[in-house]
């Protein structure tokens, strides 16, 4: 069978068309949506450790700042492309207005292999792209945060350098950063939390008990480790894990804390002594009843989508599930909630950052949970309300919810021209 390929520019472009089609806006507001407002390519030399030269190719994609600054991660991998980090940002957009926060959508890239950079490389490339492109950005312009394989101590080197050129200490800039200088208790966290906020809602609202579900996860990073750890506090267990190396499996249960440690000394859980091989395929198709792919785009196409027994997939990363595979799900029962809901935790928190780094006040660990279990819980309920009314996909609702506020928005700056009033009340 060939499978689609998919350009992720082209599926969020769908997504936002959609979703303006299905509320009945007019034309122009696809108009604006469909591409960034800016998009910047630039080139980032770096003396090696050999002495040698060597210039990277780094992208910072804004994509539309009408309910404020824009807010994304940048992402250091080899396959980095244009299209993708356009998208990526325009899914930053519809997340944050989804969540009703007052960011717009960015995302920026560099085309690099981190694992093969010593920290000083990895430190002047870095500040090579803040100082690049110092002119777009800022706490009030775009603010940056981590994203695959970009840490809290990258974010502080590309926080001192902007401060530098200011000659002014400027906290707001990046988020993600470690807690002395200026990071939020509870960030890194954050997406893993806000992931399992939406599988619980969600679990509770079909009738599904976490007490004993079993729970598969792609890509035990950052994400996809807390989201297992905070599964298990709530009873559910985990059943299989998996990194770009292969993964393990144990119908009877893995404990999540000895599948990190593990991974921090070995540099995988592919051979954890705990359980069974298994390949990335044969993970996302195991016997599980929650599936969390939270590594990169297209791991679910219509090529395994079929195989998939979960009842829940939660979209922890960005783009793991094509178009088809997504109504394969639909059609065996299941549910995905989407990326744009499922891992947007993490802005939420990086927006805390923000407001925590403008105004100097520091908030405990407890009052971030708190403010992030109920940003969760009225994004979850307004998402699956409307969903249920429209008796949509829990994706389309949640573009619906997004591309409404943002419409509004734009209307009320003057960006619709002579559009009347969008909606009555
Ligand atoms: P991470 O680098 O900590 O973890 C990614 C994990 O995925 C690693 O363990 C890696 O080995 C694994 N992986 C890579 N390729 C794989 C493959 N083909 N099959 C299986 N595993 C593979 O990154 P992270 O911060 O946990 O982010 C994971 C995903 O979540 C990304 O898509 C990211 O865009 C998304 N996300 C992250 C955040 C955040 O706050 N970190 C926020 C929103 C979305």
């Amino acid at each position: 069978m060939a499978i689609a390929v998919h350009n992720p520019f082209d599926i969020v472009r769908r997504q936002i068309r959609e979703a303006t089609e299905q509320l009945g806006l007019p034309p122009a507001v696809y108009e604006i949506l469909k591409q960034p407002l800016r998009f910047v390519e630039v080139a980032i030399p770096v003396q090696m450790d050999d002495g040698s030269l060597r210039v990277f190719q780094g992208f910072r994609s804004q994509h539309n700042d009408a309910l404020g600054p824009t807010k994304g991660g940048v992402r250091f991998h080899p396959s980095v492309t244009p299209d993708e980090v356009k998208a990526l940002s325009m899914w930053m957009t519809v997340k944050c207005a989804l969540l009703a926060i007052p960011f717009g959508g960015g995302k920026g890239g560099i085309v690099c292999n981190p694992k093969e950079l010593s920290p000083r490389e990895l430190e002047a490339l870095s500040r090579g792209f803040v100082s690049a492109l110092q002119q777009v950005l800022g706490p009030d312009k775009d603010i940056p945060a981590p994203d695959v394989y970009t840490t809290p101590q990258i974010m502080a080197w590309m926080m001192d350098e902007f401060s530098r050129a200011r000659a002014a200490n400027a906290f707001a800039l990046v988020t993600g950063k470690p807690v002395e200088l200026g990071g939020s208790r509870g960030r890194v966290e954050a997406t893993g939390r806000g992931c399992v906020a939406a599988v619980a809602a969600l679990a509770e609202r079909i009738g599904l008990s976490l007490e004993g579900a079993r729970v598969a996860v792609q890509g035990y990073g950052n994400v996809g480790s807390v989201a297992a750890r905070l599964l298990r506090e709530l009873g559910a267990v985990l059943v299989a894990a998996s990194d770009s190396q292969g993964g393990v499996y144990n119908p009877h249960g893995l404990d999540p804390l000895a599948l990190s440690r593990f991974k921090e000394e070995a540099g995988t859980l592919a051979s954890f002594p705990g359980g069974d091989r298994i390949t990335n395929e044969e993970l996302l198709a195991c016997d599980a009843d929650i599936l969390i792919p939270a590594a990169l785009e297209n791991q679910l196409t219509e090529a395994n989508a079929g195989a998939v027994k979960a009842r829940i997939v939660a979209e922890a990363a960005n783009g793991p599930t094509t178009p088809e595979a997504e109504a394969i799900l639909y059609e065996r029962g299941a549910l995905v909630i989407p990326d744009v809901l499922a891992n947007a935790g993490g802005v939420t928190v990086s927006y805390f950052e923000w407001v925590q780094n403008l105004s100097g006040w520091y908030w405990p660990e407890e009052e971030v949970e708190r403010q992030l279990a109920r940003r969760m819980a009225e994004a979850c309920e307004e998402v699956f309300h409307l969903q249920e009314e429209r008796r949509s996909t829990i994706r389309q609702a949640a573009y619906m919810v997004a591309v409404r506020r943002l419409a509004e928005a734009m209307r009320l700056r003057g960006w619709l021209a002579r559009t009347p009033a969008l909606w009555r009340g």
